[in-house]
């Protein structure tokens, strides 16, 4: 069980704010018009059907996808490109297996923003990456290279990448997708760690019922955000609909909210 702090409403100052942006690629708006804040100290969770924008709107706040109206603020500021309080996970799947790395150096590349000047890393350097690495019980694993390591191994690699570089935000896609019960309890476990010390989490998941539901405060996007807010209030058979675009019935279990995904019937006409 997660124990994640409330998500502030009464807070003027949020950590990120989107004021209505429209942001995309290739000058094709993905998301039009969205406004958002993220308050410090929030852990977020990120839903929405494949193709919705998650991936984009990750993208926008990090400042790899284009902006085109609107801003979006990080601690009131103008968000640019090398933005040193963001940690970024992308997801498993966009990444180069057969760049040959080993697990240190992958975590070490995080720390490029604190030197970038220098084509080698300095003692404190290596000294920050081991350490992350202890914290997250990937350790032992420094010298593997990165396409040995099972999918949970490479998921905290990638995490500790964005945490070495002491940012205030992590942001991360699908951080637990594809995983088994225990290496994604485990993963959320340290997530929630993390957050109690103080980072503040937007993850996207496609894990309604075992992860965003134990979750403070959830994000129904579509292209555009459908709602916000507790997971109870915002898991209901109609925002689920919009957000799917497809039937997902509501149950309650010992106090619990569970979303079913209506059964389909395959093979029959
Ligand atoms: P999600 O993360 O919710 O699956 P994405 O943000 O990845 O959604 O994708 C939203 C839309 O943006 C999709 O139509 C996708 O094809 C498009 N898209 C994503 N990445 C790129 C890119 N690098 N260049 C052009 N279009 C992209």
């Amino acid at each position: 069980m997660l124990h994640p702090k409330p998500h502030d409403t009464t807070s003027e100052n949020p950590l990120i704010e989107l004021r209505s942006v429209s942001c995309g690629y290739q000058n094709n708006s993905i998301l039009e018009n969205l406004s958002l804040k993220i308050m410090a100290g929030d852990f977020v969770g990120l839903l929405g059907p494949s193709g919705s924008g998650k991936s984009t709107l990750l993208r926008a706040i990090l400042g790899t996808a284009k902006v085109y109206s609107g801003q979006i603020l990080i601690e009131k500021t103008v968000s640019s490109k090398k933005q040193p309080l963001i940690g970024y996970v992308p997801q498993l799947e966009t990444i180069d297996w057969n760049f040959p790395v080993t697990a240190e150096q992958v975590v070490l590349m995080g720390r490029i923003t604190h030197s970038p000047w220098l084509p080698w890393h300095n003692h404190q350097d290596r000294k920050q990456t081991l350490d992350i690495m202890t914290q997250l019980g990937i350790r032992h694993l420094h010298n593997k290279h990165i396409r040995e390591l099972s999918g949970g191994e490479q998921q905290r690699v990638f995490l500790a990448r964005a945490l070495v570089g002491n940012p205030k935000i992590l942001l991360l896609d699908e951080p637990v997708s594809g995983m088994d019960i225990k290496t994604r309890d485990d993963t959320m476990h340290v997530l929630d760690q993390l957050n109690h010390e103080g980072i503040t989490i937007l993850m996207t998941t496609h894990e309604i019922n075992s992860v965003a539901a134990h979750l403070p405060w959830v994000i129904c996007l579509n292209k555009s955000i459908i709602a916000e807010g507790p997971p109870s209030a915002v898991f209901t058979a109609d925002i689920l609909n919009k957000t799917y675009n497809a039937e997902m019935p509501i149950t309650e279990f010992e106090g619990l909210t569970i979303v079913a995904e209506k059964p389909h019937v395959f093979g029959k006409k």
